[in-house]
Protein backbone atom coordinates (compact mmCIF):
# COMPACT_ATOMS: atom_id res chain seq x y z
CA UNK A 1 0.00 0.00 0.00
CA UNK A 2 1.25 3.35 -0.89
CA UNK A 3 0.30 6.31 1.70
CA UNK A 4 -0.39 10.03 0.55
CA UNK A 5 -0.54 13.19 3.39
CA UNK A 6 -3.55 15.30 3.95
CA UNK A 7 -1.92 18.65 4.32
CA UNK A 8 -4.59 20.14 6.32
CA UNK A 9 -4.66 17.53 8.71
CA UNK A 10 -1.36 15.68 8.82
CA UNK A 11 -3.31 12.16 8.39
CA UNK A 12 -1.56 9.63 6.08
CA UNK A 13 -4.17 7.92 4.28
CA UNK A 14 -3.94 5.33 2.20
CA UNK A 15 -4.26 5.79 -1.97
CA UNK A 16 -7.26 3.24 -1.84
CA UNK A 17 -9.87 3.23 1.07
CA UNK A 18 -13.09 1.71 0.88
CA UNK A 19 -16.96 2.83 0.24
CA UNK A 20 -19.49 1.28 1.81
CA UNK A 21 -22.47 1.46 -0.04
CA UNK A 22 -23.12 -2.18 -0.57
CA UNK A 23 -21.04 -3.58 1.86
CA UNK A 24 -24.03 -4.14 4.41
CA UNK A 25 -25.54 -6.99 1.36
CA UNK A 26 -22.85 -9.45 2.06
CA UNK A 27 -23.87 -9.88 5.87
CA UNK A 28 -21.72 -9.47 8.66
CA UNK A 29 -19.33 -12.12 8.52
CA UNK A 30 -18.46 -11.64 5.03
CA UNK A 31 -18.13 -7.94 5.21
CA UNK A 32 -16.51 -8.42 8.64
CA UNK A 33 -13.98 -10.74 7.28
CA UNK A 34 -13.46 -8.52 4.07
CA UNK A 35 -12.85 -5.33 6.15
CA UNK A 36 -10.22 -6.79 8.38
CA UNK A 37 -8.23 -8.33 4.76
CA UNK A 38 -8.50 -4.60 3.90
CA UNK A 39 -6.71 -3.22 7.21
CA UNK A 40 -4.63 -5.85 6.91
CA UNK A 41 -3.74 -4.75 3.15
CA UNK A 42 -2.81 -1.30 4.48
CA UNK A 43 -5.96 -0.17 3.94
CA UNK A 44 -6.77 2.92 6.81
CA UNK A 45 -9.66 5.06 5.28
CA UNK A 46 -13.34 4.17 5.15
CA UNK A 47 -16.09 5.83 4.16
CA UNK A 48 -19.54 5.56 6.04
CA UNK A 49 -22.30 7.02 3.47
CA UNK A 50 -23.84 3.42 3.82
CA UNK A 51 -26.79 2.26 1.81
CA UNK A 52 -28.19 0.63 5.12
CA UNK A 53 -27.70 1.34 8.88
CA UNK A 54 -26.73 -2.86 9.04
CA UNK A 55 -23.73 -1.44 7.71
CA UNK A 56 -21.98 0.45 11.18
CA UNK A 57 -22.55 -2.35 13.47
CA UNK A 58 -20.64 -4.48 11.25
CA UNK A 59 -17.74 -1.58 11.31
CA UNK A 60 -18.21 -1.91 15.17
CA UNK A 61 -17.24 -5.28 15.15
CA UNK A 62 -14.10 -5.00 12.26
CA UNK A 63 -12.63 -2.44 14.16
CA UNK A 64 -13.30 -1.64 17.94
CA UNK A 65 -10.26 -3.14 18.64
CA UNK A 66 -7.68 -1.15 16.25
CA UNK A 67 -9.98 2.09 16.24
CA UNK A 68 -7.08 4.64 16.45
CA UNK A 69 -5.44 2.77 13.18
CA UNK A 70 -8.33 3.47 10.78
CA UNK A 71 -10.02 6.99 9.48
CA UNK A 72 -14.11 7.10 9.31
CA UNK A 73 -15.99 9.33 7.10
CA UNK A 74 -19.15 9.92 8.49
CA UNK A 75 -21.70 12.18 6.76
CA UNK A 76 -23.97 14.70 8.73
CA UNK A 77 -26.98 14.52 6.47
CA UNK A 78 -27.23 10.86 6.11
CA UNK A 79 -30.33 9.21 7.95
CA UNK A 80 -30.13 5.89 9.25
CA UNK A 81 -32.65 6.24 12.18
CA UNK A 82 -35.61 4.68 9.85
CA UNK A 83 -32.76 1.44 9.04
CA UNK A 84 -32.02 2.13 5.73
CA UNK A 85 -30.39 5.59 4.03
CA UNK A 86 -32.31 8.32 3.69
CA UNK A 87 -31.26 12.28 2.92
CA UNK A 88 -32.14 14.70 5.74
CA UNK A 89 -31.36 18.44 6.73
CA UNK A 90 -32.78 18.36 9.45
CA UNK A 91 -30.93 18.79 12.79
CA UNK A 92 -32.63 16.63 15.53
CA UNK A 93 -32.66 13.65 12.85
CA UNK A 94 -29.11 13.90 12.13
CA UNK A 95 -28.57 13.90 15.75
CA UNK A 96 -30.11 11.34 16.38
CA UNK A 97 -28.44 9.26 12.92
CA UNK A 98 -24.89 10.50 14.17
CA UNK A 99 -25.47 9.45 17.89
CA UNK A 100 -26.71 5.63 16.72
CA UNK A 101 -23.94 5.22 13.81
CA UNK A 102 -21.03 6.05 17.16
CA UNK A 103 -22.88 3.76 19.46
CA UNK A 104 -23.11 1.11 16.54
CA UNK A 105 -19.31 1.60 15.34
CA UNK A 106 -18.59 1.33 18.90
CA UNK A 107 -16.84 4.69 19.01
CA UNK A 108 -17.05 7.76 20.83
CA UNK A 109 -15.28 10.15 17.78
CA UNK A 110 -15.36 11.02 14.33
CA UNK A 111 -12.09 11.21 12.05
CA UNK A 112 -13.89 13.12 9.13
CA UNK A 113 -17.34 15.00 10.01
CA UNK A 114 -18.96 15.73 6.25
CA UNK A 115 -21.39 18.20 5.39
CA UNK A 116 -23.34 15.40 3.60
CA UNK A 117 -24.25 15.72 -0.36
CA UNK A 118 -24.52 19.19 -1.20
CA UNK A 119 -25.53 19.68 -4.65
CA UNK A 120 -27.27 22.55 -4.81
CA UNK A 121 -26.57 25.96 -3.24
CA UNK A 122 -29.70 25.95 -1.81
CA UNK A 123 -29.09 22.75 -0.13
CA UNK A 124 -25.93 24.65 1.55
CA UNK A 125 -28.30 27.66 2.78
CA UNK A 126 -30.69 25.52 4.08
CA UNK A 127 -28.11 23.53 6.44
CA UNK A 128 -26.73 26.03 7.64
CA UNK A 129 -29.95 27.99 8.57
CA UNK A 130 -31.07 24.60 10.34
CA UNK A 131 -27.85 24.82 12.37
CA UNK A 132 -26.44 21.43 11.44
CA UNK A 133 -23.28 22.87 10.50
CA UNK A 134 -22.80 24.70 13.79
CA UNK A 135 -23.86 21.16 15.53
CA UNK A 136 -20.39 19.96 13.30
CA UNK A 137 -18.71 23.07 14.43
CA UNK A 138 -19.80 22.63 18.04
CA UNK A 139 -18.95 18.54 18.12
CA UNK A 140 -14.99 19.86 16.75
CA UNK A 141 -14.80 22.05 20.09
CA UNK A 142 -15.81 19.33 22.03
CA UNK A 143 -13.54 16.82 20.35
CA UNK A 144 -15.90 14.49 18.74
CA UNK A 145 -15.29 15.29 15.58
CA UNK A 146 -11.69 15.84 14.44
CA UNK A 147 -11.95 17.11 10.70
CA UNK A 148 -14.89 18.67 8.58
CA UNK A 149 -15.30 17.25 5.23
CA UNK A 150 -17.96 18.00 2.65
CA UNK A 151 -19.52 15.72 -0.24
CA UNK A 152 -20.72 16.85 -3.16
CA UNK A 153 -21.22 16.18 -7.39
CA UNK A 154 -20.92 19.89 -8.26
CA UNK A 155 -18.25 22.17 -8.68
CA UNK A 156 -20.04 25.60 -8.71
CA UNK A 157 -21.56 23.93 -4.70
CA UNK A 158 -18.34 22.79 -3.84
CA UNK A 159 -16.84 26.52 -4.67
CA UNK A 160 -19.32 28.22 -2.93
CA UNK A 161 -18.71 25.87 0.19
CA UNK A 162 -14.89 26.23 0.52
CA UNK A 163 -15.37 30.06 0.79
CA UNK A 164 -17.64 29.92 3.32
CA UNK A 165 -16.37 26.72 5.47
CA UNK A 166 -13.01 25.88 7.00
CA UNK A 167 -12.66 22.35 4.85
CA UNK A 168 -10.60 19.67 5.18
CA UNK A 169 -11.30 16.93 2.92
CA UNK A 170 -13.80 16.84 -0.15
CA UNK A 171 -15.35 13.52 -1.67
CA UNK A 172 -16.07 13.94 -5.28
CA UNK A 173 -17.01 12.06 -7.68
CA UNK A 174 -13.63 11.49 -9.82
CA UNK A 175 -13.79 9.51 -13.21
CA UNK A 176 -12.99 9.80 -16.90
CA UNK A 177 -16.70 9.82 -17.65
CA UNK A 178 -17.76 12.54 -15.85
CA UNK A 179 -14.95 14.71 -16.47
CA UNK A 180 -15.81 14.35 -20.21
CA UNK A 181 -19.21 14.86 -19.62
CA UNK A 182 -21.05 11.39 -19.16
CA UNK A 183 -23.16 9.97 -16.82
CA UNK A 184 -25.54 10.90 -13.84
CA UNK A 185 -23.31 13.01 -12.14
CA UNK A 186 -20.81 14.56 -14.82
CA UNK A 187 -21.64 17.88 -13.25
CA UNK A 188 -19.50 21.02 -14.15
CA UNK A 189 -17.36 21.77 -17.06
CA UNK A 190 -14.38 19.91 -17.96
CA UNK A 191 -12.77 23.21 -16.69
CA UNK A 192 -14.74 23.98 -13.78
CA UNK A 193 -13.86 20.18 -12.89
CA UNK A 194 -10.26 20.46 -13.19
CA UNK A 195 -10.63 24.32 -11.16
CA UNK A 196 -11.57 21.88 -8.08
CA UNK A 197 -8.93 19.46 -8.46
CA UNK A 198 -5.89 22.69 -8.62
CA UNK A 199 -7.86 24.73 -5.74
CA UNK A 200 -7.56 21.45 -3.52
CA UNK A 201 -4.30 20.66 -4.00
CA UNK A 202 -3.54 24.48 -3.76
CA UNK A 203 -5.15 24.78 -0.41
CA UNK A 204 -3.96 21.32 0.72
CA UNK A 205 -7.69 20.06 0.95
CA UNK A 206 -7.50 16.24 0.42
CA UNK A 207 -10.08 15.01 -2.34
CA UNK A 208 -11.39 11.44 -1.48
CA UNK A 209 -12.89 9.49 -4.29
CA UNK A 210 -16.43 8.64 -4.57
CA UNK A 211 -17.65 6.66 -7.97
CA UNK A 212 -14.04 5.65 -9.29
CA UNK A 213 -16.25 3.45 -11.75
CA UNK A 214 -18.83 5.73 -12.47
CA UNK A 215 -21.34 3.42 -10.60
CA UNK A 216 -19.83 0.01 -12.14
CA UNK A 217 -20.37 1.34 -16.06
CA UNK A 218 -17.20 2.26 -16.77
CA UNK A 219 -16.13 -1.81 -16.26
CA UNK A 220 -18.85 -2.65 -18.47
CA UNK A 221 -17.77 -2.31 -22.76
CA UNK A 222 -21.90 -2.34 -22.62
CA UNK A 223 -22.38 0.54 -20.25
CA UNK A 224 -19.13 2.78 -20.88
CA UNK A 225 -18.92 5.56 -22.96
CA UNK A 226 -15.67 5.01 -24.13
CA UNK A 227 -14.68 2.03 -26.94
CA UNK A 228 -14.40 -0.82 -24.55
CA UNK A 229 -14.38 -1.37 -20.65
CA UNK A 230 -12.30 -0.19 -18.42
CA UNK A 231 -10.51 -1.99 -15.69
CA UNK A 232 -10.90 -0.78 -12.09
CA UNK A 233 -6.77 0.02 -12.08
CA UNK A 234 -7.43 1.97 -14.92
CA UNK A 235 -10.14 3.86 -13.06
CA UNK A 236 -8.01 3.80 -9.77
CA UNK A 237 -4.91 5.33 -11.47
CA UNK A 238 -7.08 7.91 -13.24
CA UNK A 239 -8.23 9.03 -10.19
CA UNK A 240 -5.05 9.28 -8.06
CA UNK A 241 -3.66 11.31 -11.28
CA UNK A 242 -5.57 14.01 -10.35
CA UNK A 243 -4.29 17.03 -8.36
CA UNK A 244 -5.75 17.15 -4.73
CA UNK A 245 -6.71 13.36 -4.52
CA UNK A 246 -5.56 11.44 -1.74
CA UNK A 247 -7.28 8.46 -1.83
CA UNK A 248 -10.14 6.22 -3.85
CA UNK A 249 -12.88 4.70 -2.10
CA UNK A 250 -14.37 1.66 -4.23
CA UNK A 251 -16.69 -0.96 -2.43
CA UNK A 252 -15.92 -3.95 -1.90
CA UNK A 253 -18.13 -6.74 -0.43
CA UNK A 254 -15.87 -9.71 0.02
CA UNK A 255 -12.46 -10.87 1.14
CA UNK A 256 -12.26 -11.57 -3.09
CA UNK A 257 -12.88 -8.33 -3.82
CA UNK A 258 -10.87 -6.33 -1.42
CA UNK A 259 -7.77 -8.68 -2.82
CA UNK A 260 -8.74 -7.72 -6.43
CA UNK A 261 -7.98 -3.61 -5.44
CA UNK A 262 -5.20 -4.39 -3.25
CA UNK A 263 -3.49 -6.12 -6.56
CA UNK A 264 -3.53 -2.38 -8.17
CA UNK A 265 0.15 -2.57 -7.27
CA UNK A 266 1.06 -5.81 -8.68
CA UNK A 267 -0.19 -4.54 -12.03
CA UNK A 268 2.24 -3.71 -14.83
CA UNK A 269 3.01 -0.02 -15.75
CA UNK A 270 0.68 -0.72 -19.12
CA UNK A 271 -2.15 -2.11 -17.30
CA UNK A 272 -2.78 1.22 -15.81
CA UNK A 273 -2.17 3.08 -19.09
CA UNK A 274 -5.87 4.81 -19.23
CA UNK A 275 -5.02 6.57 -22.63
CA UNK A 276 -7.89 4.87 -24.73
CA UNK A 277 -10.36 7.73 -23.41
CA UNK A 278 -8.36 10.01 -24.90
CA UNK A 279 -10.28 9.58 -28.63
CA UNK A 280 -13.23 10.61 -26.54
CA UNK A 281 -12.08 13.64 -24.94
CA UNK A 282 -14.27 16.75 -25.91
CA UNK A 283 -12.83 19.29 -27.78
CA UNK A 284 -12.23 21.68 -25.24
CA UNK A 285 -10.15 18.94 -23.08
CA UNK A 286 -7.97 18.12 -26.34
CA UNK A 287 -4.59 19.37 -26.14
CA UNK A 288 -4.42 19.36 -22.36
CA UNK A 289 -2.27 17.06 -20.88
CA UNK A 290 -3.80 14.82 -18.14
CA UNK A 291 -0.50 13.87 -16.86
CA UNK A 292 -1.01 9.99 -17.47
CA UNK A 293 2.91 9.71 -18.98
CA UNK A 294 1.38 7.61 -21.83
CA UNK A 295 4.20 9.23 -23.31
CA UNK A 296 7.13 7.92 -21.71
CA UNK A 297 9.87 6.96 -21.87
CA UNK A 298 11.39 10.54 -22.43
CA UNK A 299 15.35 10.18 -23.38
CA UNK A 300 15.47 13.61 -21.58
CA UNK A 301 14.68 11.70 -18.31
CA UNK A 302 11.98 14.10 -17.61
CA UNK A 303 8.80 13.03 -15.62
CA UNK A 304 6.05 14.35 -18.52
CA UNK A 305 2.91 14.44 -16.37
CA UNK A 306 4.51 15.34 -13.24
CA UNK A 307 6.01 18.81 -15.07
CA UNK A 308 2.90 19.27 -16.25
CA UNK A 309 0.92 19.05 -13.17
CA UNK A 310 3.14 21.29 -10.99
CA UNK A 311 3.21 23.98 -13.99
CA UNK A 312 -0.70 23.79 -14.20
CA UNK A 313 -0.53 24.29 -10.27
CA UNK A 314 2.11 26.95 -10.19
CA UNK A 315 0.03 29.15 -12.84
CA UNK A 316 -2.72 29.12 -10.27
CA UNK A 317 -0.32 30.49 -7.24
CA UNK A 318 0.63 26.84 -5.69
CA UNK A 319 3.77 28.16 -4.72
CA UNK A 320 4.39 24.58 -3.18
CA UNK A 321 4.02 23.14 -6.47
CA UNK A 322 6.67 25.70 -7.99
CA UNK A 323 8.78 24.89 -5.03
CA UNK A 324 8.18 20.75 -5.93
CA UNK A 325 9.27 21.43 -9.59
CA UNK A 326 12.69 23.00 -8.85
CA UNK A 327 13.44 20.36 -6.67
CA UNK A 328 13.30 17.88 -9.42
CA UNK A 329 16.12 15.96 -11.29
CA UNK A 330 14.78 16.71 -14.25
CA UNK A 331 12.87 19.61 -15.81
CA UNK A 332 11.16 21.30 -19.09
CA UNK A 333 14.90 22.73 -19.17
CA UNK A 334 16.31 19.34 -20.03
CA UNK A 335 13.98 18.52 -23.10
CA UNK A 336 16.32 18.12 -25.81
CA UNK A 337 12.71 18.50 -27.98
CA UNK A 338 12.83 15.41 -29.79
CA UNK A 339 9.17 15.35 -30.30
CA UNK A 340 8.74 11.65 -29.20
CA UNK A 341 6.20 12.55 -26.56
CA UNK A 342 4.24 14.60 -29.04
CA UNK A 343 4.37 11.56 -31.64
CA UNK A 344 3.07 9.64 -28.40
CA UNK A 345 0.61 11.49 -26.62
CA UNK A 346 -2.77 10.17 -27.86
CA UNK A 347 -4.77 13.50 -26.59
CA UNK A 348 -3.21 15.45 -28.90
CA UNK A 349 -1.11 17.60 -26.66
CA UNK A 350 2.18 19.13 -28.64
CA UNK A 351 4.31 18.46 -25.25
CA UNK A 352 7.58 19.75 -26.91
CA UNK A 353 6.20 23.64 -27.68
CA UNK A 354 5.06 22.73 -23.95
CA UNK A 355 7.90 22.38 -22.72
CA UNK A 356 9.17 25.61 -24.27
CA UNK A 357 6.23 27.28 -22.50
CA UNK A 358 6.94 25.75 -18.87
CA UNK A 359 10.81 26.77 -19.10
CA UNK A 360 9.66 30.16 -20.20
CA UNK A 361 7.70 30.52 -17.10
CA UNK A 362 9.35 28.67 -14.41
CA UNK A 363 12.58 30.44 -15.81
CA UNK A 364 10.42 33.73 -14.81
CA UNK A 365 9.60 32.63 -11.70
CA UNK A 366 12.93 32.12 -10.60
CA UNK A 367 14.64 35.50 -10.97
S1 LIG B 1 1.71 14.79 -22.94
FE1 LIG B 1 -0.02 13.46 -23.41
S2 LIG B 1 0.69 11.38 -23.02
FE2 LIG B 1 2.13 12.77 -22.04
S3 LIG B 1 1.43 12.98 -19.91
FE3 LIG B 1 0.46 14.63 -21.07
S4 LIG B 1 -1.48 13.84 -21.76
FE4 LIG B 1 -0.28 12.07 -21.12
S1 LIG C 1 10.40 16.52 -26.61
FE1 LIG C 1 11.35 16.89 -24.63
S2 LIG C 1 9.87 16.16 -23.12
FE2 LIG C 1 9.30 15.29 -25.10
S3 LIG C 1 10.26 13.27 -25.11
FE3 LIG C 1 11.64 14.70 -26.15
S4 LIG C 1 13.03 15.44 -24.53
FE4 LIG C 1 11.28 14.46 -23.52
Amino acid sequence: MRYRVCRKTGDRISEIGIGSSYMYEAGMEEAVKALRRAYEGGINYFDLAAGDGSTFPIYGEAFHDIRENVFFQIHFGADYTQGTYGWSLDLDTIKRSVEKQLKELRTDYIDYGFIHCQDELSDWQTYKDNGIYDYILQLKREGVVRHIGLSSHTPSVIQKILDEADIDILMFSVNPAYDYGHGEYANGSVDERAQIYRRCEKEGIGITVMKPFSGGQLLDAKQSVFSEALTPYQCIRYALDKPGVLTVLPGAQSVKEVETLLAYYEQPEEALDYSVIAAFAPVKASGRCVYCNHCKPCPAGIDIGLVNKYYDLAKEGDAMAAEHYRSLEKNASDCVGCGHCDSRCPFRVRQSERMKEIRAYMDQFER
